[in-house]
């Protein structure tokens, strides 16, 4: 099949979709490769990297002529998808409910479309999970934009000059970003709290070496191993156990969600108010409503008792080099499941095809967006 990869064009976006490393293992599998000249350059992968790998280094239009596969880490622009081939398969983070009239545009292009983020959490779709691939990421980073913010050190230090206390972190959500930022926490030596609403992550929590903060009467394990939303009550409880877990906190992280819903606020003015000048929040759930509730996407306030809250967007763009690396691999595992006798099938009977694919033949599958598009 010939598989494109042009480069994306979001403002901020430094990833590129496939790596050298995985044009090479498709080129060995007899796929051809189009990438599209300079695709690399943000995450540091060279236009000779990708020829020495066996791409084809291309310019502009160029790209789409005959692609079977487009992959792309974010949503295409309309002017891009005007240039996609009919019969052609987009694969990427494709936010169909984010943007559920892109998804319109795909289908009267008549093309299949996969979001990635729609891959099912399942053992078997484990290699292609680029959720959790670029979650683990933000996890990360979001602890180091923290440390950098913070007027003080992470770890416990004994010097000539006395003693430091170590900073202590409390890291809001345990999935796979939470779970990361506890790590990275702990290996800078802070002292870390964690905290879920789904009690089942305590062991997860205790065992990277960090302390579960239990809430009594707050349980909300909901499908699928996710959370759901909480009661008002539940959220009452919650809000007022938190102001004083929130106020004995240097930093903070936060990256609770609730998939396809607004994230919910658990860090309170109120909360923000108790914590000392110069403490830090990183609030990963910026781009759906915030975690906290002074928090601004994309920008850092300080709130009037001296706290900085970090909106972060796109953390996994700021460490693009591993960040592609891993994506492209996810993309790599998904392509090579879907391709049968050397044609992509997105067959409605296979639970990841199904789970993952948006528009099938021109035809809009996804029972949500449909939805979403039926409500505009
Ligand atoms: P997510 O990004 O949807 O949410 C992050 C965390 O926020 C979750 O742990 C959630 O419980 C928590 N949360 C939501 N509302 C909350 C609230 N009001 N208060 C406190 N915490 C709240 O989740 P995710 O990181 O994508 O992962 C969710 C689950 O899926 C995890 O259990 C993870 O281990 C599991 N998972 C399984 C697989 C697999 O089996 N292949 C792969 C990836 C993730």
């Amino acid at each position: 099949m010939r598989i494109a990869v042009p480069t994306e064009r979001a403002p901020g976006e430094r990833r590129v979709a496939l790596v050298p490393e995985i044009v090479a293992k498709f080129v060995k599998d007899g796929h051809t490769v189009a990438v599209e000249r300079g695709a690399g350059n943000d995450a540091f992968y060279s236009d000779a990297a990708y020829a020495a790998a066996g791409a084809q280094v291309v310019d502009g239009d160029e790209l789409y002529h005959g692609a079977e596969i487009v992959t792309r880490v974010a949503k295409p622009s309309d002017a891009e998808v005007d240039l996609i081939p009919r019969g052609a398969t987009l694969i990427g983070f494709l936010s169909p409910l984010g943007d559920p009239r892109s998804v319109e545009r795909y289908a009267d292009h008549g093309l299949s479309a996969i979001a990635m983020e729609l891959i099912p959490r399942t053992t078997l779709a484990q290699a292609m999970d680029a959720l959790s691939s670029q979650a683990s990421i933000a996890g990360y980073k979001a602890v180091l934009l923290a440390a950098a913010a913070l007027p003080k050190y992470f770890p416990m230090l004994t010097t000539a000059a006395g003693t430091v206390k170590p900073a202590r972190a409390l890291i809001i959500g345990a999935g796979v970003a939470g779970l990361q930022a506890i790590g990275t926490a702990r290996r800078l030596g802070a002292q870390v709290t964690g905290y879920d609403a789904r009690a089942a992550v305590k062991e997860q929590v205790q065992s990277l070496g960090a302390k579960f903060l239990e809430i009594a009467g707050v349980e909300a394990t909901g499908q699928g191993g996710y959370a759901r939303e909480l009661t008002a009550e539940e959220i009452a409880i919650q809000r007022a156990a938190m102001v004083k877990a929130i106020g004995a906190s240097d930093v903070v992280v936060t990256t609770a969600a609730v998939p396809g819903r607004k994230a919910p606020v658990l860090v309170t003015a109120e909360a923000i108010a108790a914590m000392e000048a110069g403490s830090v929040i990183v609030d990963l759930a910026a781009e759906t409503g915030g975690n906290s509730e002074l928090t601004v996407a994309g920008k850092t306030v300080v709130s009037p008792n001296g706290v900085s809250i970090i909106g972060a967007v796109n953390l996994p763009a700021t460490v693009p080099t591993h960040a592609s690396q891993l994506y492209a691999r996810n993309v790599q595992a998904l392509i090579t499941y879907l391709v049968r006798d050397g044609k992509l099938t997105l067959d409605p009977d296979d639970e990841i095809a199904r789970g993952a694919t948006i528009v099938r033949d021109g035809e809009i599958v996804h029972e949500p967006t449909r939805a979403a598009l039926a409500a505009t």
